[in-house]
């Protein structure tokens, strides 16, 4: 699946109509989980039949105007939910287990409908919505991609509401390929607050100096924010104006981060990183530290997806240690965050803290390679250790070697 994006460009009334799409794809997603809570549903086919039992319910009139796919596909997202906490409960997860909520009105939300309700113009530069809610037909702005896909290529079409607009998202079934020379390199990565990788090359590559700027407007903005009456005209025009800085901050970041991990793919035959986790990286509330590791979330979402595109494998070992093992003798070397070289009193090895860290990486991470897809393909062909002793016994060398002996 590959996704395309067009800005929508309309009228005032139709961008109304799109948030009572919006709001009543909420609206579905909502019911679904208040009836699974109520014990109505217990499938995915159960949803699926709720969302007609709330289209004929004269009480909602609104869910009715919706397409009925686009009514589905929000009762799957709710589904999805509902199916994640209890894969969560079975897998007795440690901690919370992520108990479906009810969603709340915000401006970041979005509608999906699948290959009904939408209609596209013969020369891709219009997109009409046809259900209920007579949203009209809206300019596409930036929809030049489209043109290299066929009709049924699109299998979903989904309206996005942000701080500055609503878009399209296109999301086309295409599995895309890319050939690449090999570079017989293999690197690994290690993390930091000061660099934004270092390499086990030694190389380092550092937070791009936007990043910092974008911090500071950010820190401005939400003072200015916590000054306004809660309540008030200036509260929403701040909110507004810090909502919309956020955007232009996310996606600068994202263009950096996804030409970088195309590059570091294309450079390179394996990649390693270190696994972080998530939820521990989001928990932080120091705002340098909550940008970079949102950069730093988006780059390793883009090196997967340009591992599978390119044919590049990326590994993922175990943080634990990397920064205090040894490299070159495996030994334990305590450091605190303060020093920045790594200095072994086992080996003498002496190289930069991150590179040393990075270098780690790369060896756990071959290792790991090693004893798993490695091992596999070995008990597949079984017999090949077998076929070689049956070569060296009738090899005439070694019978040479015998008469020797006698
Ligand atoms: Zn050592």
């Amino acid at each position: 699946m590959i996704v395309y994006e067009s800005k929508l460009e309309g009228e005032q009334n139709q961008y109304e109509k799109l948030d009572g799409a919006i709001r009543t794809g909420r609206f579905v997603r909502n019911s679904i989980i208040r009836a699974w809570m109520d014990n109505q549903i217990k499938s995915r086919n159960d949803a699926y039949r709720y969302c007609k039992t709330l289209a004929d319910n004269p009480e909602v009139p609104w869910a009715k105007q919706l397409n009925s796919q686009a009514r589905q596909a929000h009762a799957e997202r709710a589904w999805a939910a509902v199916e994640r906490f209890s894969r969560n409960c079975r897998a007795k997860v440690q901690g919370k287990k992520g108990y479906p909520k009810f969603k709340k009105y915000q401006v970041r939300d979005s509608v999906e409908y699948k290959v009904s309700g939408w209609k596209l113009s013969e020369d891709r530069r219009y997109l009409t919505f046809t259900d209920g809610f007579q949203a009209g037909t809206f300019k596409l702005w930036g929809s030049r991609n489209l043109h290299y896909y066929q009709l049924e290529q699109i299998k979903r079409v989904r309206v996005v509401r942000r701080q500055d607009g609503y878009y399209a998202q296109f999301l086309i079934d295409h599995k895309r390929e890319e050939s690449k020379d090999l570079t017989g390199k293999k690197i690994g990565l290690d993390v930091g607050l000061n660099h934004f990788y270092t390499d086990s090359f030694g190389q380092k590559v550092d937070n791009p100096r936007f990043l910092r700027k974008d911090e500071r407007k950010i820190k401005k903005l939400q003072r200015r924010l916590s000054k306004t009456e809660k309540g008030s005209k200036n509260r929403l025009k701040a909110r507004t104006k810090l909502g919309r800085a956020h955007l232009k901050v996310s996606r600068r970041r994202n263009d950096w981060v996804c030409k970088l991990a195309q590059r570091v793919i294309r450079f390179n035959d394996l990649v390693a990183i270190e696994n972080l986790k998530v939820r521990n990286m989001i928990k932080n509330h120091c705002l340098a530290k909550s940008i970079s590791d949102a950069a730093w979330y988006r780059f390793r979402e883009w090196l997967e997806y340009f591992g599978v595109v390119y044919g590049v494998p990326l590994i993922t070992v175990n943080p634990s240690y990397t920064s205090q093992n040894c490299s070159s003798c495996g030994k334990t070397v305590v450091k605190t965050l303060s020093t920045r070289t790594h200095k072994c009193l086992h080996c003498g090895y002496e190289a930069d803290r991150d590179e040393n860290a990075a270098i780690n990486i790369l060896q756990l991470a071959l290792k790991q390679w090693a004893t798993t897809v490695g091992r596999t393909e070995c008990e597949v062909s079984g017999e090949i250790p077998l076929c070689l002793n049956l070569e060296t016994e009738t090899n005439k060398g070694t019978r040479r070697k015998r008469k020797s002996k006698q």
